[in-house]
């Protein structure tokens, strides 16, 4: 399972850097990047919580 980020809905607000930074980042030209796609045990509680939060539903979990 891997993160999928829906570029043309992102609107750079930072939400999903704010729940878990080690996999989205932001950098100073507001440029979403997603630094570590694979959605793991540890991390996938808070990829879903990602997930339910972006305000633009631009993200998604995918096979
Ligand atoms: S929460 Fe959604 S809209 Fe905001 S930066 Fe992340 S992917 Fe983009």
């Amino acid at each position: 399972m891997r993160v999928h980020v829906d570029f043309g809905l992102c609107e750079s607000n930072g939400v999903c850097m704010g729940i878990i930074g080690e996999v989205f980042h932001l950098d100073d030209d507001d440029m979403l990047t997603v630094l570590q796609p694979d959605v793991t045990p540890e991390n996938e509680s808070r990829v879903q919580e990602a997930v339910r939060q972006c305000p633009r539903q631009a993200i998604s979990i995918r096979e």
